[in-house]
């Protein structure tokens, strides 16, 4: 099976549409998604609808999907995230916020063979920043191989006997053939906001029978997605961390 691994689109409906182009020209025979569909960018309601007919094998939610639902207080978020859940809030269709409504928690096994998280294994909002915290999520793995998204840092956590390697992965494109014996912790990167200082939008595929994990960075219309958050109210540094990948 070819699984399409994305997470983190944000609202960037730009950076997603590329990511269906791309996703056409290739065989793919399942879509999974990570969460937080919603949150920064200005096309929300387009976002949810163009994931939700794609018809996503397994799907988790984000903490933004959660706090613009109201699952979530927006206490932990820094002023210019929570000025974009109550952007979002206001302009998400009813029909949209329902659709998060039904998303589950992570994580999640899918097809036996991997496991999804959104943030952790352990807790669905926690970061896994290093390889201190990749130890801990190991050890709630009920598969060797698990990818998660939250921090928008496309990465590899391999863990060998006792020992946490991790790997932040520079330039457009990376694959990685997973071992035998070998734990993994995968993070694809963030279709609608890198922030690697790479604006490329970040995903995944991963090859079941080869067991290769193949990583892509694709260009999108950065401008028209820019464009549309300047003449929304979102707050105007949204458009301008796109083109630097922040
Ligand atoms: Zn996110």
């Amino acid at each position: 099976m070819r699984y399409l691994i994305f997470s983190d689109i944000h609202g960037n409906l730009e950076a997603l549409n590329a990511l269906l182009k791309f996703s056409l020209k290739r065989r793919i025979d399942h879509y999974v998604c990570l969460g937080d569909l919603v949150g920064y960018g200005a096309s929300p309601n387009e976002c949810i609808q163009k994931v939700h007919a794609l018809r996503p094998l397994s799907m988790i939610r984000g903490n933004h999907d959660k706090a613009v639902i109201g699952l979530d207080s927006i206490e932990t978020f820094n002023p210019v995230a929570a000025a974009a859940i109550y952007w979002t809030k206001k302009n998400i269709l009813k029909k949209n916020a329902e659709f998060l409504t039904h998303q589950a928690k992570g994580p999640r096994v899918v097809d036996e063979a991997f496991v999804i998280c959104h943030g952790s294994p352990f807790d669905e909002d926690y970061y896994i920043f290093g390889e201190f915290d990749a130890d801990e999520a190991f050890d709630y793995l009920k598969l060797p191989l698990c990818f998660f998204g939250h921090t928008h840092f496309p990465c590899v956590y391999a863990k060998r006997e006792n020992t946490v390697e991790g790997t932040f992965l520079e330039g457009n494109s990376n694959e990685i053939k997973l071992e035998k014996g070998v734990s993994y912790l995968i993070n694809p990167g963030s279709v609608g906001q890198p922030r690697d200082r790479n604006p490329r939008v970040a995903f995944a595929i991963f090859d079941s029978e080869a067991r290769v994990v193949k990583f892509f960075r694709i260009d999108y219309d950065i401008e028209d997605a820019k464009a549309k958050i300047i003449a929304s109210d979102l707050p105007p540094a949204l458009a301008e961390r796109l083109s630097l990948g922040i």
